[in-house]
Formats: C-alpha cells, structure tokens, sequence
C-alpha cells in the first residue's frame, strides 16, 4: 500500500508547482482525498502518511468505514462531496465535518433546523451545476447569488466556498474560471473544483479545494 503514499506525495507536489507558476500560496490549496468506494484497508496508508482531509459521495457508506477510522485518527476531517436526501441530514450531519452539495433550498433549510437541533453548524458549500446539465445537481449559475444570499440571510448558513463538477466532454478551464467568477460576484471566497483528470489547471484557476480520488487510491 507504499503507492498511496507514494501518490499523495505526487500530488501534493503537482497542487505546489501549479500554484507556485500562477504565484499563488501552496497552502492556499488543500488535498481532499476522495475515498469513495474503497475500503478502510485501502484509506487507512493515506491516514498513516499524515493525510487528514477526506471525502465520500454517500452518507450511508461513509457511516460504515469512517466512525471506525476516526477512533485511530480523531483529527480527521471528512466532507460530503455528493447528493444529499433531506431524510439523511441527521445522519449527515453527525457524520461530516462540511456539506459541499448543498444544491436546494428545502436542503437548507433541513440543514439549518438539524444543526439548531444539535447545537452545532458546519459550513458548507453551494454546489453550482456549472455545465447547465439537465441530468446533474446543482444551482444553475444564474441563480448562484440569489441562493447563497438566501441561505445565509434566511437560513444563517455558513457557506464557505462553490462546489462544481464541469461537464465531462468539456475543456474544464472556462467552467473553472465561471465558478471563480460567480463566487466573486456572490461574496464567498472558496473554490472546490478540479479532480483527478484536472486539478492542476483547477488550482491554476484558483481552487482551494481540490477533490482527487483515482489519483490517489487508484481506478474505481
Ligand atoms: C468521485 C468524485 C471526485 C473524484 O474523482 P476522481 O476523478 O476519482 O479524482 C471528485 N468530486 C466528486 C463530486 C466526486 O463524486
């Protein structure tokens, strides 16, 4: 399992170098390793090369490995990067440490009464569905500002960054630059974008998230 470290590195060295050529602060960027599909087996080499930022795409999958894993390494952080059910909120919640789908108002708005709940919020992000794709979730862009005043006004929620994942087919670059534009114009700071295929030119575009899975543990 020395190749799950050895590829963390790897990226790690390829998020300093493309920010270092648009001179931008390497640590202005983080790592959110996505282990999604694999097993605790196969995340646990990343948790013991020192890698504590973490993302699943299903509550229901993250509440069978990370309770587990989080015994030996409490200082993990682990982010929902996938679609959210109202009726999974409570387990969600409990679960991660930041929801980077937010896509609706109704989900808001259960967000907001769960962490009322609990005594406890997280941030969040807006996830933007960058591409304008019939089938993908997300906020259509033209509505983007709309929403994150309206989640944060209405609903008091902490929204940190926009979330997007660019049409497969497509030059990733003009979706990135979008998503960076659209935040700037709706006053949140943070951008989650670029994955394994096109993180480099996603911190090149300014993300401070990047969400990398196959890079890291291999094809799913
Ligand atoms: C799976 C997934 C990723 C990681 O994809 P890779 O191509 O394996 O790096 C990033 N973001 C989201 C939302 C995902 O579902």
């Amino acid at each position: 399992m020395d190749h799950i470290a050895a590829n963390l590195a790897q990226v790690k060295a390829t998020i300093a170098q493309a920010a270092a050529d648009v001179g931008r602060d390497p640590q202005g960027v983080q790592l959110v390793a996505v282990s999604k599909t694999f097993a605790a087996d196969q995340i646990r080499p990343a948790l013991r090369a020192g890698h504590r930022l973490f993302a699943e795409n299903r509550v229901q999958e993250a509440a069978g490995k990370w309770p587990a894993l989080r015994q030996d390494f409490a200082d993990v952080q682990l982010h929902l990067i996938g679609p959210l059910q109202t009726n999974k909120v409570r387990d969600a919640v409990a679960l991660f440490d930041c929801i980077q789908s937010l896509d609706r108002p109704k989900l808001a708005r259960a967000l907001a009464d769960e962490f009322q709940r609990v005594g406890r919020s997280l941030p969040v992000m807006v996830q933007v569905n960058i591409g304008q794709e019939p089938q993908k979730n997300g906020i259509d862009p033209e509505h983007t500002d709309r929403f994150v005043q309206l989640v944060r006004g209405e609903y008091g929620l902490d929204v940190v960054g926009l979330m997007c994942i660019p049409p497969a087919q497509d030059d990733p670059v003009p979706h990135f630059q979008a998503l960076a534009r659209l935040a700037e114009q709706s006053g949140v700071v943070g951008l989650s974008m670029g994955m394994s295929g096109d993180y480099a030119q996603a911190v090149a575009a300014g993300a401070h998230w990047v969400r990398v899975g196959s890079a890291l543990f291999g094809r799913r």
